[in-house]
């Protein structure tokens, strides 16, 4: 895949997901200077503070951020490890650029053949199965209410909600190579267009619930359908189109394949 071409600094860092990555940066303090300089620099590069593709003063960063340039390489270096920033030959660190359509397309389709199939295992023993955790974890971001706008609240539900799946699927291979992804990280500096999650949130619905009442089918197909749906949000994010008319339930009842390379990221127009 490209996106790991664009660094050779897989050092094993992998996103944290249990803990939310972006815990920190909603909460008021985000903009705080008592987190440490791997959070304030990782926030800087979501939010855009600092822009895809622009090369880093290590200097400038420690001066703004107030401390020495020691501990603004080691973030820079666990930030080379999710893949937001790479080093460039002959020297010198960049953010990395966003993706593109086509890497866009790639990431979904690679989660298209690892998730449906976990969503359907997950869906097996009702009394062990973690559809009453996943419910829990939509409630608790329903209950966010205004704060669900601020920060990466959305991407924080996210990355919590997937994990919980590969958590109850149990194979440590599968869920090592989705966190080396860093899918997250990725699709949510694309701007989304489902910024309070509405649409995220009725998908994940369908997903837990199907996994809740041990449904291996409707699990599989609800988790291909959200996967479809989060793919023309993106791509509206790529394209920075924030309107919502054309994205209904519609294309989340879409069940199939993955798309054509012609017609998986501009079919949400069909749609409306
Ligand atoms: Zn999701």
């Amino acid at each position: 895949m490209k996106l790991a071409s664009q660094t050779q600094s897989t050092d094993g860092h992998q996103i944290p997901v249990v803990e939310r990555p972006w815990a920190e940066a909603e909460a008021p303090k985000a903009s705080g200077a008592d987190l440490p300089p791997y959070d304030r620099i990782k926030a800087m590069i979501l939010s855009k503070a600092i822009p895809p593709d622009t090369k880093l003063n290590i200097d400038k960063l420690a001066r703004e951020l107030g401390v020495s340039q020691t501990p603004v390489r080691e973030a820079l270096q666990r930030l080379e490890g999710d893949k937001l920033v790479v080093g460039k030959k002959p020297r010198g660190l960049w953010t990395t650029p966003l993706l593109g359509e086509r890497e866009l397309r790639d990431l979904i389709e690679v989660r298209l053949l690892m998730e449906p199939w976990s969503a359907r295992s997950a869906a097996t023993d009702r009394a062990t199965n973690p559809g009453r955790e996943m419910l829990a974890e939509i409630e608790r971001f329903v209950e966010l209410g205004e704060l669900k706008h601020q920060g990466y609240a959305l991407a924080s539900h996210d990355v919590a909600f997937h994990d919980m799946i590969f958590h109850a699927v149990g194979n440590t291979f599968l869920h090592d190579a989705f966190r080396q992804l860093h899918a997250h990280l990725h699709l949510f500096r694309l701007y989304p267009a489902d910024l309070d999650g509405t649409h995220t949130i009725e998908e994940h619905k369908a997903i837990a619930e199907a996994i809740s009442r041990a449904d291996p089918q409707a699990a599989e197909e609800a988790m291909r359908a959200h996967l479809f749906a989060a793919m023309d949000r993106f791509s509206l994010g790529l394209r920075h189109d924030d309107t919502l008319s054309s994205l209904g339930t519609v294309r989340s009842q879409v069940l199939g394949p993955p798309p054509s390379a012609t017609g998986a990221v501009s079919s949400h127009k069909e749609t409306s």
